[in-house]
């Protein structure tokens, strides 16, 4: 029998537990898939009982699978969420997800005041709708019953944890994401308190991330097929876990992800600060932050070109590798058709939620292979424009470790790696947010032995073409000014309101 830890990764669309022993090798995996409701435009809301419900079923089936209970359970979860709770830790309303942009407004008008800069500086959190700085602004002006009668205000990993141990607190990785905490002196910010008009109480106690309670109540020990005795970890962000769980914590390495959406990430001993770029910064623990930034158009953008133009939807793998081979044919650059992929407003680091996607330079040469090479290099100039931004605040990034549905493609990888001229690194493991969690609770549980464990890493790496490079390297000037030429018709274009 190897102890065993586990890390549960709760996401947007699921809730993953993976299991790891002390010496790094995993004993499996269960997942748990749930929706969100849209109930109108810009609204995304989840029910926090759904998403406890599929916590309790993936730690039933991997404890049944592996047949003994774990040391530690540790937790990864997604950042800004709000849930308004009574004093029984009970929703008063659903679940407020990241993604919910009701608050774009209230955004937009906080980030133009004139204390933005303090606030951004002060809470390490972009102005923006995802926050929960805005989303309790909003539910202030909109609903202002619910919000005087709500107890708390607390996001889905706390919703949890108060089942669990019938206490309100947060780690100050899933606090630093709330536009509400001051990551320097690791407490709630009373200015930007006051801005939500809520006074600190109305929040939960913030602890570190390393933080652990035991002696869960007998009752839920049957329930979660677990001991008394295992230990839960407080854990961190998904964004700052994957940092850890990927390795991405040395100097002059960042982490990138291409899913639906994007990221670029770095792990720093300090805040790296771009008010403009609005880069984040959240607590990976009290002495920790892992800066970066997040795009809206990843694959979201070229899976929108597959659909519409090239009528592809549900596709496997095989398809992927079909279409993308067609791109080959093409040279870098394509031929200087160039894709602004801004399709669903973008954030990080032109926070424009009026700016749309273009095609600049058609020529008749240019075929469907031409659309989708340089939709793939869109895509990437725009991850590239928040590396820069993270770079030139920071150190040199001489690795980018890669992540995200985008991996299986050596065309897109390969396209990634000519534009930043960057060593790309392929991590082979479960799931990162995941085993990051893990290793936070491991940390404390085997200090001695927690070297070792986070010394196993399979990496396989890509090489940039520096020619292409070279090419890129000019293309991307010109990217970034076309945004900024066309940002007026844009925005003219949006508010003519279709
Ligand atoms: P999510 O962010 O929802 O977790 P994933 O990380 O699974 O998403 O990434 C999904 C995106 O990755 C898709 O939108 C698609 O553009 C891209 N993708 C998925 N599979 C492949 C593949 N085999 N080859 C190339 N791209 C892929």
């Amino acid at each position: 029998m190897q102890a065993y830890i586990l890390g549960i990764d709760i996401g947007t669309g699921s809730t993953k537990a993976v299991a790891v022993t002390l010496k790094g090798a995993s004993l499996g995996i269960t997942q748990q898939h749930y929706g969100i409701n849209i109930p109108q435009p810009g609204y995304s809301e989840q029910d926090p009982l759904m998403i406890w419900n599929a916590f309790v079923k993936c730690v039933q089936d991997i404890v049944l699978k592996i047949g003994y209970a774990p040391v530690a359970v540790s937790f990864s979860s997604a950042m800004h969420s709000i849930i308004p709770v009574d004093k029984a830790g009970a929703p008063l309303a659903p679940m407020i997800t990241w993604a919910d942009s009701r608050s774009e407004d209230i955004a937009q008008t906080l980030r133009e005041s004139a204390g933005a800069e303090e606030i951004y500086r002060t809470t390490g959190t972009a102005i923006h709708a995802m926050s929960p700085l805005c989303k309790l602004i909003w539910l202030r002006e909109n609903n202002p019953s619910l919000f005087n009668k709500s107890h708390k205000f607390i996001g889905i990993k706390e919703f949890i944890w108060f089942k669990l141990f019938n206490v309100f607190e947060v780690d100050y990785s899933i606090a630093s994401a709330m536009g509400l905490f001051d990551i320097l002196k690791l407490e709630w910010s009373m200015e930007a308190c006051a801005l939500a008009g809520i006074e600190t109480d109305k929040l939960s106690a913030p602890v570190n991330t390393t933080y652990y309670r035991e002696g869960l109540n007998i009752d839920l020990a049957a329930l979660l097929n677990i001991s008394v005795d295992t230990k839960f970890f407080a854990g961190a962000s998904d964004g700052c876990c994957a940092n850890l769980g990927s390795h991405t914590t040395g100097p002059g390495i960042a982490a990138l992800t291409i899913g639906t959406s994007g990221a670029v990430r770095i792990t720093s001993a300090k805040p790296v600060y771009n008010f403009e770029g609005m880069t984040f910064n959240y607590l990976l623990n009290e002495q920790t932050y892992v800066c970066g930034g997040a795009v809206n158009n990843g694959g979201i953008a070229i899976n929108w070109l597959l659909k519409n133009f090239l009528q592809k939807e549900q596709l496997s793998g095989t398809d992927y590798d079909q279409l993308f081979k067609t791109i080959e044919s093409v040279p870098a650059g394509s031929d200087g058709l160039i894709f602004l992929p801004y399709l669903y407003g973008e954030r990080a680091p032109i926070w424009d939620t009026k700016t749309s996607g273009a095609y600049i330079n058609i020529k008749p040469s240019h075929t469907q292979a031409h659309f989708l090479r340089a939709a793939l290099e869109g895509v990437c100039f725009a991850l590239y424009n928040v590396l820069k931004t993270v770079e030139d605040a920071s150190v040199t990034i001489t690795q980018v470790n890669i992540s995200g549905g985008f991996v299986s493609s050596a065309v897109w990888t390969q396209v990634l790696a000519d534009i930043t001229g960057k060593k790309l690194a392929v991590l082979q493991n479960e799931d990162a947010s995941a085993v990051g969690a893990i290793y936070l609770a491991a940390k404390v549980l085997y200090s001695d032995d927690y070297a070792r464990l986070t010394s196993v890493t399979h990496h396989t790496f890509i090489q940039p073409n520096l020619n292409n490079h070279e090419l890129y390297s000019r293309v991307f000037v010109i990217f970034k000014k076309l945004y900024q030429d066309l940002k007026g018709s844009m925005h003219q274009l949006n508010d003519l309101a279709w």
